[in-house]
């Protein structure tokens, strides 16, 4: 399992700062940049994703698809997870935080799919 991840620019080869990332996201989707906080928490959700289970965009795009309830029943039909019916959803969803006041996160995956490639690997211990 995977916990650290980067992206990096499509054709350069060094990662680019998370920081400089969230200012081309705020401006690519029209939000202001906030000084604590990543644009529609996509470090924390998309950032996740990629860091402890490895997904790439195909991935990460799939954990926001809605959930299924099918013939697959207990499980979803969509992302293969056990199906919680407390939630009536899965626990492979993820929810798509920015949707109900209409800034989706989605188009912030838009933004890094179509300019940036991922990769994650695993650190243990501590830096000196
Ligand atoms: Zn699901």
């Amino acid at each position: 399992m995977p916990n650290c991840f980067q992206l990096t620019r499509k054709g350069e080869k060094e990662p680019t700062s998370l920081s400089k990332i969230d200012e081309e996201i705020c401006a690519a989707v029209g939000d202001p940049v906030h000084p604590t906080r990543y644009c529609r928490g996509w470090f924390d959700s998309i950032g996740w994703m990629i860091a402890v289970t490895g997904l790439d965009w195909t991935g990460v795009r799939k954990a926001f698809e809605p959930c299924v309830q099918a013939e697959t029943y207990p499980f979803c039909a969509v992302h293969g997870k056990p199906w919680d019916d407390k939630s009536n959803d899965c626990y492979g969803h993820w929810i798509d935080y920015g949707a109900e006041e209409g800034k989706s996160i989605i188009s912030v995956l838009d933004y890094l799919e179509a300019n940036y490639t991922t990769s994650a690997w695993v650190e243990i211990g501590r830096r000196a």
